[in-house]
């Protein structure tokens, strides 16, 4: 199922599939062009770095990431870029109250599972019965969902072994 909106930022389609990062950053590239955004190296590679998204980062990561490559990077280039983005749809952005992750690779709304003992960020985009519990929230209450956070906290795989 799929709810759409004429502004694409608001749609919600549950994929089950990873995107390609070299797609996802070609699209990401044409946004920031079409914007008339500075292409420079240092966001040439923010963007690849988000359109592959592994372990979701925050910004401070991108930035700690970059600086190896870019000793000059600025935070704000950082920050701008990702406000960019996500006003153009072409990043989720995971909003944990204090902080905020991103996914570049799937920049459309789907549900993560946040480990408390490791601090990681999965996809749990592959619910299958996601699409029922929207459906039954615009059957229940005749509310048309637009925009989801849905973020599950607990305990990986591989920190309940060690334990
Ligand atoms: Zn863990
Ligand atoms: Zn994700």
């Amino acid at each position: 199922m799929c709810y759409t909106n004429d502004n694409d930022s608001l749609r919600i389609i549950i994929f089950p599939i990873m995107n390609n990062p070299l797609s996802r950053y070609e699209t990401m590239l044409a946004r920031l062009k079409a914007r008339g955004g500075r292409l420079t190296s240092q966001r040439l590679a923010l963007l690849q770095l988000l359109s592959v998204s592994q372990g979701h980062p925050n910004a401070a990561q991108l930035y700690d990431h970059l600086k190896k490559q870019f000793p000059t990077i600025a935070l704000a280039t950082v920050y701008k870029t990702l406000a960019l983005l996500k006003e153009e749809g072409e990043l989720f952005e995971i909003d944990l109250g204090s902080e905020s992750h991103y996914d570049g690779n799937k920049p459309y709304p789907h549900p993560h599972l946040i480990c408390r003992q490791c601090q990681k960020i999965m996809d749990g985009d592959e619910i299958s019965r996601l699409d029922a519990v929207l459906e039954e929230i615009h059957e229940r209450y005749d509310f048309q969902v637009l925009q989801s956070q849905l973020v599950f906290y607990g305990v990986c795989r591989e920190c309940r072994q060690k334990s």
